[in-house]
């Protein structure tokens, strides 16, 4: 029923909302991953340096011992006196025994040492363990050839380079010093590689036998030193040793745990030597083992954190999100009927101007003002409460009348505003239909039925580019033209009605300067006794002369003063004049005319009370006169009043009885003193019958009932004739006089005859006109 209410704010908000924990969620996810795959790879990575560290070490070492090797022969082959000493024809083999054989063997660990001449041929050989034949180096030869030819390449033409892996050559490079001095450096040759010999992996060098001072000691090609020392467990371990893998060893088959290192070793020929392995050295094992798991720990731990502390954000954060949509929601509606308020709907009124198409008058924007007709009696009568009920049904049944693309708001305190969107020249009809729908049945508040009903103002929007305010003025210068026209109707705008509305304003504003300025009169209109044709009393009427205008009749402007809330206020002013002016006629019967606003305002019987007492008069003198339109509501309360009323001890009068409903059963139902026949009954016995038998039937009912009968409007001699034969008490009319002044008035007692009564028309029990003393008649 209700407008579509866009809520865009709370679904961004949330969207905002998820793609930001998503965002910080994914953002926490990756860069825990990085830091993990960070520490990984650290880890890895300096495993993997550290074994290719150690591989490299391996390698270098193996090349040290070669060039250790050829060092420790260096010790004894650049030498003077080796030269000297070993030669082919003259050679001294305990000297040679003890400084070649035992001292490498025995001080340096080689395995085999050979001598070999100028031509290549053995002069000596060292071999397991002890010398023997130089004949017994033969086997060896082809072994070790690749070596020994290596070394002679240089030098002889036929001897080619071998193919041979080649190594650095560690060995040459320590030379360097060898150098300055000038020295064998440049005269020897070496070589030195990994050979399998015998099944077995071994370091074979070989180096020139040459003079350390005297070069030329050196006559031939030199002499040539190889020695042969076995890779074995021992030489292994001592490999280890010096680089502090401890469990270095060579197997023949790779080693398969985990943390160990397999580095082929092979001999420079090609030959397959088996494995080195040892334990590798892992650093990044800290960083694998504990580091990795500490921070994967803490990467959980944190994602976790943040997951609650998100769904956490997120849950208050809806909180929050609910909590502001529901303010906003309060913002906009009432309380008391849920009903979206004032501002909220004249916002949605311009959001459904501002969609109107200029130019086209297809579709109509068209606001009801509803008013609850005399909704103020419900809460004085019935309380607060029971008002505050009351609005709730309205709204609720409102609402049920409402259809999709309609707004129903709560304008004010017992106002509804409708937005109604329709097309077509008839378009309000149907939503006028809808609200007297609404208010057709009952109402059930304060555990009493009511029949409720409301004056709407309806407007149109005409064309594109009506403002909310001017929409909104319109519907309510209907719903004042739908109060004026009596209420319980709906009231479509129109132009001439702003005019007319616009004067009704002009003229309270000027009412209301009049009261508060004292420019209002009361005039009297004597009221003639049947019985003694004297004046029996007085009727005052209010009079205003406007300052434009002129004299104002008073059903021109009492209705406004009704209709604008200053009816109190002037029935206040006329009861005090004429209570002051009471005075003036202590023998004369004051009648004072009562609006219904007036009777149904609360305070107004402890006003009579004070007002009894300021002007110290007699109730009796007094007559108040009431319209029917009083009794059509709310029984008990207008009975407490006139019981009221009557027991302060007023008389009370029910005045132009004859028009409107004229029950007859408000006589019965209500006491008065008098009723005053309407000048319409008075006027119009002339001319039908029927009215005199209407008259006849009041008059007799209202004499049975103990009341008196006031005719009003007696314009002629005839009319007072046949009011007075038909049973009447009292005559009021131009006949006697108009309303006059007060000091017209006075001068009017003083100088007044009684009306005398014709005696051919006297009727038993009547008092007989004989003929009219016209008083001031103008
Ligand atoms: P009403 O109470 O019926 O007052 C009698 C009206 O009939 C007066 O009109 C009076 O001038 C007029 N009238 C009297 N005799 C004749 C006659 O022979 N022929 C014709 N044609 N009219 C006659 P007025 O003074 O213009 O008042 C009109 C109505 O305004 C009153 O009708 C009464 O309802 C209301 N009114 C006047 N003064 C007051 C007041 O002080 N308080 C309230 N609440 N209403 C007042
Ligand atoms: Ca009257
Ligand atoms: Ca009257």
């Amino acid at each position: 029923m209700l407008m579509q209410l866009s809520l865009p704010y709370q679904n961004r908000h949330d969207a905002d909302l998820r793609r930001l924990a998503t965002l910080s969620a994914t953002g926490i996810t990756l860069a825990g991953l990085v830091l993990l795959a960070i520490i990984a790879y650290a880890g890895w990575s300096s495993n993997q340096s550290s074994t290719a560290r150690e591989r490299t070490l391996v390698q270098n070492v193996i090349n040290r011992g070669i060039a250790r090797a050829l060092s420790e022969q260096k010790s004894v082959a650049w030498w003077d006196d080796a030269v000297v000493k070993v030669t082919d024809a003259n050679m001294d083999n305990d000297w040679v025994h003890s400084n070649f054989g035992i001292y490498l063997t025995e001080t340096y660990g080689h395995d085999e040492v050979y001598i070999l001449n100028g031509e290549d041929q053995p002069l000596y050989a060292f071999a397991n363990g002890a010398q023997g034949e130089p004949s017994t180096f033969e086997p060896h030869r082809l072994v070790l050839a690749p070596v020994i030819d290596e070394v002679r390449s240089d030098t002889r033409p036929g001897h080619k380079k071998s193919n041979l892996m080649s190594r650095p050559d560690a060995f040459g490079a320590d030379q360097s010093n060898y150098r300055t001095i000038g020295g064998p450096v440049d005269t020897a040759r070496w070589a030195g590689h990994i050979l399998m010999a015998d099944g077995k992996l071994a370091v074979v060098a070989a180096l020139t036998i040459v003079p350390n001072v005297d070069m030329s000691l050196l006559k031939n090609s030199p002499n040539l030193l190889v020695s042969v020392t076995y890779v074995d467990d021992a030489y292994v371990t001592e490999l280890g040793r010096s680089l502090l893998l401890n469990d270095l060893a060579l197997v023949p088959q790779p080693g398969r745990r985990d943390g160990i290192v397999s580095e082929p070793f092979d001999g420079d020929d090609g030959t397959h030597g088996g494995y080195l392995i040892w334990t590798t050295q892992r650093p990044g094992q800290v960083l694998l083992h504990i580091i990795l798991p500490l921070v994967a720990f803490g990467v959980i731990a944190v994602a976790i954190l943040a997951g609650g502390m998100l769904r956490r954000l997120q849950r208050s954060s809806n909180e929050l999100a609910e909590r502001e949509q529901q303010s906003r929601h309060d913002a906009s509606h009432d309380a008391l009927s849920a009903l979206p308020n004032r501002p909220h709907f004249a916002e949605k009124l311009q959001e459904a101007l501002d969609s109107l198409v200029p130019g086209s008058d297809e579709m109509r924007i068209i606001v009801a003002y509803i008013d609850i007709d005399r909704f103020k009696d419900v809460n004085d009568t019935l309380g607060h409460p029971a008002g505050d009920e009351l609005i709730k049904s309205v709204a609720q049944r409102l609402r049920s009348q409402m259809r999709p693309n309609s707004l129903l708001s709560r304008y004010g305190g017992d106002e509804f505003a409708i937005l109604w969107v329709a097309s077509g020249q008839n378009a309000g009809d149907a939503l006028a239909k809808r609200i007297e729908r609404a208010f057709a049945a009952q109402f059930e508040v304060g555990g009493q039925n009511l029949l409720v009903t409301a004056s709407v103002g309806i407007a149109l929007s005409e064309a594109a580019g009506t403002t909310v305010d001017e929409l909104m003025r319109q519907a309510d210068i209907a719903l004042y033209e739908a109060k004026v026209q009596g209420r319980n109707r709906a009231v479509f705008f129109s132009s001439d009605m702003a005019r007319r509305v616009e004067e009704r304003r002009a003229i309270e504003t000027d009412l209301r300067l009049a009261l508060e300025g004292d420019l209002l009169r009361l005039n009297y209109q004597p009221i003639i006794s049947c019985h003694t044709g004297e004046i029996a009393g007085v009727e005052a009427l209010l009079r205003w002369r406007h300052p434009q205008r002129g004299e104002m009749p008073p059903v021109t402007f009492i209705p406004i003063a009704e209709q604008s809330g200053l009816m109190p206020a002037l029935g206040e002013w006329v009861l005090r004049r004429a209570m002051q002016d009471s005075r003036l006629w202590p023998q004369l019967q004051v009648s004072v005319n009562l609006s219904p606003v007036q009777f149904r305002q609360t305070g107004f019987e402890t006003l009579l009370a004070s007002l009894i007492d300021e002007y110290r008069i007699d109730p009796s003198q007094f007559v108040l006169e009431i319209t029917e339109g009083v009794l059509m509501e709310l029984c008990d309360r207008t009975n407490h009043t006139l019981d009221a009323i009557h027991t302060m001890g007023f008389l009370t009068a029910l005045d132009d009885f004859g028009t409107g409903y004229s029950s007859l059963s408000y006589l019965c139902n209500f006491r008065f003193d008098k009723i005053k026949v309407d000048r319409s009954f008075v006027a119009g016995m002339s001319k039908s019958e029927s009215y005199e038998k209407i008259v006849h039937a009041v008059v007799a009912l209202g004499k049975g009932l103990g009341m008196e009968i006031v005719a009003e409007g007696v314009e002629n001699e005839l009319e007072a004739i046949i009011m007075t034969k038909l049973g009447c008490s009292e005559l009021q009319g131009y006949y006697f006089s108009r309303p006059v002044e007060t000091a017209q008035m006075c001068s009017l007692l003083e100088t007044h005859k009684p009306w005398e009564i014709a005696a051919n028309i006297a009727a038993p029990g009547a008092c007989l006109p004989v003929a009219a003393p016209v008083a001031a008649n103008g």
